[in-house]
This record gives C-alpha cells, sequence and structure tokens, in this order.
C-alpha cells in the first residue's frame, strides 16, 4: 500500500497535535508496565469514559501483579462486574500467575513473552510492548484501523484477513522508531477523538491534508465493513428460589461457559415448546437436581450480547424436593441478599438483585 504523502510529514502533525491534545488519563500517569497491560486490556472492548473508574478501583485492589496473582478469581471478577467479557478478567488472573511463576513476578520484556501471556494477541503485545518497553511496534486496534483506512480510503472489508494485512503493513511502515508508543497512542487518540465513526471532525483534524476519504467527501462510508447478520433473540428464565430461611439460591456458572465464575440466579434458555415457567422447572431439575414451584413474574430484563440478546425473565419459586447439587454448575449457594454483595454477577443478574432490594424496601 503506498503512502499518500511522505511519511514524515505525517508523523510529525500527528505528534504535533497529540503533545497538545492528549487527554489526562489514569493510565497515562505512573506508566509501569502492570499499568499499561491492565489498561490495553480493559480498553479492548470498553469506552474510555467507562473504563476510568474500573481502571482505578482495580489497582486500588490488586496493586501489584503478585497481588493479582494471590487473589481468588471470584474477588478478581467482582472487580471486573459490569464490564463485560469476562474473559478478559481471568485471563488477567492467569496471566499474572504466570508472570509470578516464570518471570519472578517482572512483566516479561520481550515481545515473544508478552505474547505467550494468555489473552494477549499480536496487537496488544506490540502496544504494551511500545508503551511500555519502547519496542519498535506498530499496533492495530479499531480505532486506528478506522484511521488509516480512511486515510487510504481502503476498499477492502476490514474484517478480513487481507485488509488487515494491508493495514498492519501501512502500520509498520508509518512508525517512527523511537516513537512508537507515543506514535501508536496518538493515532489511537485521534480515532477516539476525532475521526470517530460518527461525524468525524475532520475540520480540525491534523491528518486532513493527507487523508483520502476526507478529499474524497465521504468519510464515513471507512471503513469498509461486510454488514453484520442481525443478533438471534433468547428467552431465559431465571429462578429466584427462596429457603425456609429466607435465603435465595445462587449458581456459580461453570469456567468453559459464557460468563463462566460470575454467578446467577440459576435457570437457561427457554425451548420452543415449554412456557418459561416450564423451563425454569426443568431448568433447576437439570442443573442443581431439585424440584420447585415456579411462581410470580418479578422482573424481565432485556439484554445484549456481542452475539444476542436476550429477555431474562425472573420468577419467585418455592423448594419443593431435593438438595442442591452442582450438577451443570461449578457451585451454588444459599446467601441473603446482603450477601450477594460478595459474589460476581453479570449485569442482568445485577438489576434482578436491584429489584428484589426494591421489593424488600416496600
Ligand atoms: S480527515 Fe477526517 S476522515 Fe481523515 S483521518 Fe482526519 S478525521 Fe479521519
Amino acid at each position: 500500500m503506498t503512502l499518500p504523502l511522505p511519511k514524515r510529514r505525517l508523523q510529525n502533525s500527528l505528534l504535533r497535535w497529540f503533545a497538545i491534545n492528549l487527554r489526562d488519563l489514569p493510565w497515562r500517569k505512573n506508566r509501569t508496565p502492570y499499568r499499561v497491560w491492565l489498561a490495553e486490556v480493559m480498553l479492548q472492548q470498553t469506552r474510555v469514559d467507562q473504563a476510568i473508574g474500573y481502571y482505578t478501583r482495580f489497582l486500588e485492589h490488586f496493586p501489584t501483579i503478585r497481588a493479582l496473582a494471590a487473589a481468588p478469581l471470584r474477588d478478581v471478577l467482582k472487580q471486573w462486574e459490569g464490564l463485560g467479557y469476562y474473559t478478559r478478567a481471568r485471563h488477567l488472573h492467569a496471566a499474572a500467575k504466570r508472570i509470578v511463576a516464570k518471570h519472578g513476578g517482572r512483566f516479561p520484556r520481550e515481545l515473544s513473552d508478552i505474547r505467550a501471556l494468555p489473552g494477549i494477541g499480536p496487537y496488544s503485545a506490540a502496544a504494551i510492548g511500545s508503551l511500555a518497553f519502547g519496542h519498535n511496534a506498530a499496533t492495530l486496534d479499531g480505532n486506528i484501523i478506522r484511521v488509516l483506512s480512511r486515510l487510504t480510503a481502503l476498499e477492502d472489508d476490514v474484517t478480513k484477513l487481507r485488509a488487515r494485512k494491508k493495514l498492519q503493513a501501512l502500520a509498520n511502515e508509518l512508525l517512527p522508531k523511537g516513537r512508537a508508543g507515543e506514535f501508536n497512542e496518538a493515532l489511537m487518540e485521534l480515532g477516539a477523538t476525532v475521526c470517530t465513526p460518527r461525524k468525524p471532525l475532520c475540520a480540525v483534524c491534523p491528518l486532513k491534508k493527507f487523508c483520502r476519504a476526507f478529499a474524497e467527501g465521504d468519510p464515513e462510508q471507512y471503513p469498509r465493513k461486510t454488514r453484520k447478520k442481525k443478533a438471534p433473540h433468547k428467552h431465559v428464565g431465571a429462578a429466584v428460589v427462596v429457603n425456609k430461611s429466607g435465603r435465595i439460591l445462587i449458581a456459580q456458572r461453570q469456567e468453559t461457559s459464557m460468563l463462566g465464575g460470575l454467578w446467577e440466579f440459576p435457570g437457561g434458555k427457554q425451548e420452543s415448546d415449554e412456557t418459561i415457567e416450564q423451563c425454569i422447572a426443568r431448568e433447576l431439575k437439570e442443573e442443581m437436581g431439585i424440584d420447585i414451584a415456579v411462581g410470580n413474574h418479578l422482573i424481565t430484563v432485556r439484554h445484549a450480547f456481542s452475539h444476542f440478546t436476550m429477555d431474562l425473565h425472573a420468577h419467585a419459586c418455592r423448594l419443593l424436593r431435593g438438595r442442591p447439587r452442582a450438577i451443570h454448575c461449578a457451585d451454588w449457594r444459599w446467601v441473603t441478599l446482603d450477601e450477594m454483595d460478595q459474589y460476581p454477577f453479570g449485569r442482568a443478574d445485577q438489576q434482578i438483585i436491584a429489584h428484589l432490594r426494591i421489593q424488600r424496601q416496600k
């Protein structure tokens, strides 16, 4: 891929702009490899404004890699609660353990060692390596892909490997040796604040004189992507089973499942030939080996995951027979509403908890 203009001018324009316009963000202070790594992982699928609070709290709880490695996974997931994409938290925890075991608790310096950590792909390794250790490695993230594909008016579908290779080659070529971290970060910052997906602020963009999409007059048509299929919608039943002493049954999701390690109100997906009440009763029998009476509807929570949406229907339930067993769940507990704060739940289940607390006050 040929560059629109000499790269030196483009580099200088961007770096000058970044020096003046960089936002004051917590991960830009006291930079250590651990802090760079945590920010990189958090920002993979989370907006900056949402990540700031989580980032600060996470570091308060786990100030060092050793502290993170020594913590129970439940505590790590608790600090991640509500951020979504929980595999990131599990990988962080596993990687911290590995860093302690293999690298004496110091974040590894070599790109190949960084890349070997759980949850770190080539782009993340390049971002961490350049920002934390000054490696001359170009990274690609969603923001950079958008900026580069607009700069070059790239016609290829950026979800395809062929386009990624072209963009990586372009990013490599553009990278100013010795200032890789700063340049990577500047491209990300430009994508996040100026070259935004909708209504890019081309008038104030330091790269507009190099930008083919701007010259064409319609930058929003880049990056080119094949349209995603509409995500399927599911109905899921959840049981709020209360025992004689007023405690509520919660179950831990299996490690290998989506939201693995998190806790939930037990239940599952409604089949086509059953009511939601029948679904809840069947799921509790299959998952935990107990018979329950399914009573009043409590709340329906609508939630969107990356690949499907769901309506989660919670019902008040009563235990009829049996003692819970972890058949298709990792663990279970009878807990009070207040004790639920000690367990990490996904967003949808947190809304059920909030509803139960409001009901308690009535
Ligand atoms: S000129 Fe517009 S489209 Fe081109 S890089 Fe700048 S903000 Fe993006």
